[in-house]
């Protein structure tokens, strides 16, 4: 049922009800005020009969009912009611409604209640079906006392002598109740009616809005993200239509603002270099761009097929268990076709719960062989230049050896050139070292030792230069640390390269501090797999290296101040070269420092 209906019955039974209750009341009150009235009638009547009846009844052993009849039949003309005048015997000696024979044949009336209560109590009212008259009558019945002089006492007695009775039909009630009855049913049905039409005008004002707006939302939910509701009122209703209108506005704003996100980010995954790949839970694929479809030659249905199954990549399942696993991001270089070199970096990223992953993969094949065709051409400049510095320095040294007698100027020159060759000579091989170590050419024999077996080497190559600047070298490693699995001489250059800089970048007069020490850490962030490892600290109170400086060091030919840096007779290459080597040994390499305060740099190595 609609809402239109629902008003409408509503309000047809609201007037139904208040028609019945208005019958019900006014034909109470009527029915009782015309009752009423019959009755104080009926009693000036009665009062009136027996005043007449006292005067003109013959005495009480000369009743006739020709002498009694006429006398109530004259009465009853005068007052139009019925009136009957019975004896204390009960017998009917005059009635308006009966004469002759049939008044003599009346029944005895004595044992009618009316004329019980009257000689009872004085005066008796009943309604009650006259057998007589065939209708409904409301019978008033009076005593009649005469006041009669005996002879035994000179004083009057009252005396009963017979009872009047008056009557008046109750059609007149009934009629004034029926011709209500017809009023109130007319009215009942014009109210009726009026109501209906009231109520299809009134509801259809109510309803049209929301029907409109029934019919917006219904279009809202089929996708019709344009529709909108007219706005024709200011009532609570209009405001409905408003904020409506106002949700559907932010709806569209958000879908276009979403769509056109979506657009955009549909453009740059189709458009990316990057492959991109969405997996569930159960690793299958939910979502590839163009570039992984082709990386992966994915068949023309991928969704939903488990990445396994349609490429058997066992590194990719392995670094999909791991992102799994730890919760956290997990790359790894992927070798995704037959070639002998990892040809992508693959990222795994665990989304939202673990639920989805995004896999990234980043082809790295051109990258690669750019970097092979540097470092070789690095490593065959280098390994070129060798021979010719060789010689050079050879006849230099030689030349400045010799014994014979040459200008100062010349002397100067073989100085100079010896210098610069033995400098070349030193950059060439450590290019050279840094080449074979970005090549993996470089294999590491590890031996066990404790930290303090440097000490002395160290000692010997910095001695004389420490004496010079008259620096002060402590060295602080514990007795009792574990030893380290490295490979001596490559680790040995490390502590080299640290000291060297630290002793060529701090003032004379200063401290260089050699410690270390076993640290416990996490190897997974938010795991309890933990992993032990000793860091070794070199620290110097040196000049220190400014903040946007701290991140570069480590790059090759990276040098804070060109011209401090080449006169102390640095390559650039120490820290570089000190970093792939800590590399190798799965450690790691980083450094704290304040400008003119001094630096610390830590190598950790894993135990
Ligand atoms: P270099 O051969 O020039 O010392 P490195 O790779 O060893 O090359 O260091 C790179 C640069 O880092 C240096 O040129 C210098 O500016 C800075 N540096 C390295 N160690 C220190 C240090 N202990 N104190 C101050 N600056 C340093």
């Amino acid at each position: 049922m609609n809402i239109r209906t629902q008003l409408t019955l509503r309000y047809i039974g609201i007037v139904l009800v208040v028609l019945l209750a208005m019958y019900f009341y006014l034909a109470t009150m009527l029915k009782d005020s015309m009752s009423h009235r019959i009755t104080s009638q009926l009693e000036i009547q009665a009062a009136l009969t027996r005043e007449f009846l006292i005067e003109k009844l013959p005495a009480k052993d000369n009743f006739t009912y020709e002498a009694i009849d006429p006398l109530v039949d004259r009465l009853g003309e005068t007052e139009k009611a019925r009136v009957t005048f019975i004896d204390l015997e009960g017998v009917v000696w005059g009635d308006t409604e009966r004469d002759g024979e049939a008044l003599r044949e009346m029944d005895n009336h004595l044992k009618r209640p009316e004329v019980q209560d009257a000689l009872e109590f004085g005066s008796g009212i009943r309604d009650r079906y006259s057998d007589t008259t065939q209708t409904e009558f409301r019978y008033y019945a009076m005593p009649i006392y005469r006041d009669v002089s005996t002879q035994t006492s000179p004083d009057k007695e009252r005396t009963l002598i017979g009872i009047c009775r008056v009557a008046l039909p109750m059609e007149a009630v009934n009629t004034a109740i029926g011709n209500l009855r017809q009023i109130v049913l007319f009215a009942s049905v014009a109210g009726l009616i009026l109501a209906i039409l009231f109520s299809i005008f009134s509801t259809k004002i109510i309803t049209k809005p929301i029907e409109k707006l029934a019919q917006m939302t219904q279009s809202l939910a089929a996708g019709k993200i344009d529709s909108r509701v007219p706005v024709d009122s200011k009532n609570e209703l209009g405001q409905l239509s408003r904020n409506f209108n106002l949700m559907a506005d932010r709806v569209q704003e958000q879908i276009d603002k979403i769509s056109e996100e979506h657009r955009r980010l549909e453009t740059i995954l189709t458009d990316m270099g990057e492959g991109v790949l969405l997996v569930n839970g159960a690793f299958e694929i939910t979502y590839a761009n163009p570039m992984a479809i082709s990386m992966l030659s994915l068949p023309d249905v991928y969704v939903g097929k488990a990445l396994i199954e349609i490429n058997r990549i066992p590194e990719l399942h392995t670094l999909l268990q791991a992102a799994e696993q730890t919760e956290t991001v997990a790359f790894a270089e992927i070798r995704l076709g037959n070639l002998t070199e990892p040809e992508a970096e693959v990222t795994v990223v665990p989304v939202s719960t673990g639920e989805e992953y995004v896999i990234v993969i980043h082809d790295v094949t051109k990258v690669r062989q750019l970097e092979r065709i540097r470092a070789d051409f690095v490593a065959n400049v280098s390994h070129e230049l060798r021979t010719p510095l060789t010689t050079i320095q050879g006849y230099a040294e030689t030349l400045l050896n010799e014994d014979t007698p040459r200008s100062k100027t010349s002397e100067q020159f073989i100085v100079k050139i010896l210098t610069h060759s033995s400098r070349l000579s030193r950059l060439v091989s450590e290019l050279l070292e840094l080449s074979r170590l970005e090549s993996g050419d470089v294999e590491l024999k590890r031996t066990r030792c404790h930290l303090n077996t440097f000490h002395d080497p160290i000692l010997e190559v910095f001695e004389p230069i420490l004496e010079e600047s008259e620096l002060v070298l402590k060295w602080e490693v514990p007795e009792d640390l574990p030893e380290v699995s490295v490979d001596q001489q490559l680790f040995m250059q490390v502590l080299a390269n640290l000291i060297d800089n630290a002793i060529k970048y701090t003032p004379d007069g200063g401290r260089i501090t050699v410690s270390a020490e076993i640290r416990t850490s996490e190897a997974f962030e938010g795991t309890n797999i933990t992993s032990k490892e000793i860091i070794v600290h070199v620290q110097d109170t040196g000049i220190g290296i400014p903040m946007e400086s701290q991140p570069r060091v480590f790059e090759r030919f990276y040098r804070v101040d060109k011209g401090r840096a080449r006169e102390m007779g640095g390559t650039g290459l120490g820290l570089a070269i000190a970093k792939h080597i800590v590399l190798r040994h799965n450690g790691r390499i980083w450094l704290e420092s304040t400008l003119g305060e001094g630096s610390v740099f830590h190598v950790a190595i894993p135990l």
